[in-house]
């Protein structure tokens, strides 16, 4: 396992963002966050893939805060209005426990990347006693450097692989090394879980990629898994290909196609790409394009320990 910068916040460049700002002395970069510990949400969850949620759910940390800041992000109050309340890291030690005295499946870090160090210091100190595994749920905009801080503590990656193409992650996510950074990230996540296994329908261990089809993006969407399945072997990994864009986060986007939803036949022909290509994985029914999948921050205050 790999030691932690001592305070990798202080010029801070835990993310691609490398924005070099002293959080520590409550400055903020592209993620809004100073270090002061900002969750929206921490509650089991039932909506992540089959084998995340099962029966009882999975134990989800919701974090305020992202440095990816798409523009038709569905859960802009947490991710850019910072919606949440503050935390101690021993709180938040205290609500991870308690999740799991809940019974759910899994601790699932939600946008976590902006914490990376404090919550590699909780895990180091209860991954070994906590008896359930450890789900990293992030964008997938990811700097290798970090990820390292996580090996032997993140049992199962979630992470996100948004737009092969350079110039949509520039017009939709202000980030056109996103598909560069991506293509790192998952690679070095695949070498630290190895192959994707499952007991009794539940993930154990490994990287199952997800990705959200867009409205008139859809040859995009069929380069990202031409290109997963180029970098990662199918066999090993799963893919989650997520149809629950709603434009109604993006209405005020100058791109006129992501003002509606996916067409039937955008997302199906995803899906026959990843057959194809001998991807496996999780789809979801036509019923997830609307906010009612959206969980709703807005008031939201997470449990105290
Ligand atoms: S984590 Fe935040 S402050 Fe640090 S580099 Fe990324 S966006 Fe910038």
């Amino acid at each position: 396992m790999n030691s932690l910068p001592k305070n990798s916040m202080t010029a801070c460049t835990l993310c691609p963002r490398r924005c070099g700002v002293d959080r520590t002395a409550g400055k903020v970069g592209v993620c809004g966050m100073t270090e002061e510990l900002r969750i929206a949400r921490i509650s089991p969850h039932m909506w992540e893939e089959p084998p995340i949620s099962g029966t009882k759910g999975s134990g989800t940390v919701f974090f305020s805060g992202c440095s990816l800041r798409c523009i038709f992000c569905q859960n802009r109050v947490i991710s850019r209005e910072g919606l949440g309340t503050v935390y101690t890291e021993a709180e938040l030690e205290n609500a991870i426990l308690l999740l799991r005295d809940q019974g759910v499946h899994n601790i699932n870090f939600v946008t976590p990347t902006h914490y990376t160090p404090i919550i590699a210091r909780i895990l180091k100190r209860i991954k070994s006693t906590l008896g359930i595994p450890v789900v990293w749920n992030c964008g997938g905009y990811e700097s290798v450097e970090t990820l390292r801080m996580l090996e032997g503590l993140v049992d199962i990656y979630l992470p996100d692989f948004k737009y092969f193409s350079s110039d949509l992650a520039r017009d939709y996510s202000s980030a056109p090394d996103y598909p560069a950074r991506a293509t790192e990230a998952v690679t070095e996540m695949y070498r630290q879980t190895g192959a994707y296994t499952e007991e009794n329908g539940l993930a154990r261990k490994g990287v199952i990629v997800r990705h959200l089809v867009l409205p008139g993006c859809r040859k995009d969407s069929l380069e990202v898994l031409r290109h997963v399945a180029r970098i990662l072997p199918p066999e090993d990994i799963r893919v989650s290909i997520m149809r629950q864009y709603t434009p109604d986060f993006a209405m005020d986007a100058p791109y006129k196609n992501l003002h509606r939803r996916v067409t039937d036949f955008e997302y199906s022909s995803v899906l026959e790409e990843a057959e194809r290509l001998g991807l496996k994985g999780f789809s979801q029914g036509k019923e997830a394009a609307t906010k009612a999948y959206t969980p709703d921050f807005a008031g939201e205050k997470p449990p105290r320990p």
